[in-house]
């Protein structure tokens, strides 16, 4: 038994971390292609963010692992295979559920991450990518690598959810936490200002939580912030490329460039 659980858990893990590097890896080149030079100097950061984000993958890995093996040998959680053991439209229905329970709980404890202490115990960590790049997608502190590790495990038990709901809840989860990070917007500008963009988070919302950081906190729904005040629209790319640690380190910003949080801009 307890082989079996160690087996499952290091499987996941595998899993998460392989998932990481093709997905981080194909949109680091995708950049290279779209904006040749963005991560240009950024190697010892990138380096940093791979370190962290392979630490996530055992943190996401471990919890995944063991729910995965309660439900093969015990029959753990709500994950149903007969597709027609709930009507169809609950099928995406679980889906956007899953998505606003997890925008929900992320928009929360990231607000609550950026109080003094917990931003400098770990959310610091993720912040240290300045300007983030596509491999920053997991680049978390194992504190809050943990917050987000729980939420997929969680879920499986309270929400009805059929594999292929669950493939598409985990392909939202990666593809935009990738492209969030990854320094430039692959979805239309008539997407992202238009109504659609008013409610939904793309990399040029994520930008500007980066770039002043006591900002749009959401995670996919720009619903949390619209209703707490704490959204301040949209950053852009085509400004000035935000100043790596070391250019603000040499430029005076020498509390930001070690991590600490800037007093609150604008
Ligand atoms: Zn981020
Ligand atoms: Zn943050």
């Amino acid at each position: 038994m307890l082989l079996g659980l160690f087996l499952s858990a290091l499987a996941m893990t595998l899993i998460v971390a392989v998932r990481y590097l093709i997905v981080s890896g194909g949109f680091a080149l995708a950049t290279r292609a779209h904006a040749p030079g963005l991560y240009a100097g950024q190697d010892v950061q990138i380096r940093s963010e791979l370190f962290w984000s392979l630490v996530s993958a055992a943190i996401y890995g471990v919890p995944a692992g063991i729910v995965a093996w309660g439900w093969r040998e015990h029959g753990w959680t709500q994950v149903y295979t007969d597709l027609h053991a709930y009507p169809l439209w609950w099928l995406p229905v679980s889906i956007l559920l899953c998505l606003v329970a997890h925008d929900a709980w992320f928009y929360w404890t990231h607000r609550w991450m950026h109080r003094p202490k917990p931003f400098k115990l770990a959310h610091a960590v993720h912040h240290a990518s300045r300007p983030p790049t596509a491999w920053a997608a997991m680049s978390f502190h194992p504190i809050e690598a943990l917050t987000g590790a729980v939420v997929i495990p969680t879920l499986v038990f309270v929400i009805p959810l059929h594999p292929i709901a669950l493939g598409v809840v985990l392909s939202v989860m990666t593809l935009m936490g990738v492209t969030n990070h990854m320094g430039w917007e692959m979805f239309p500008r008539r997407l992202v200002n238009g109504p659609a963009g008013r409610w939904l988070i793309t990399a040029s919302h994520h930008e500007r939580h980066h770039a002043q950081y006591r900002c749009n906190y959401g995670l996919y729904f720009r619903f949390w912030d619209r209703l707490c005040g704490t959204d301040r629209g949209l950053g852009d790319f085509t400004a000035k490329p935000a100043k790596s640690a070391k250019a603000r380190a040499a430029a005076g910003d020498a509390g930001v460039a070690a991590g600490g949080e800037p007093s609150r801009a604008g």
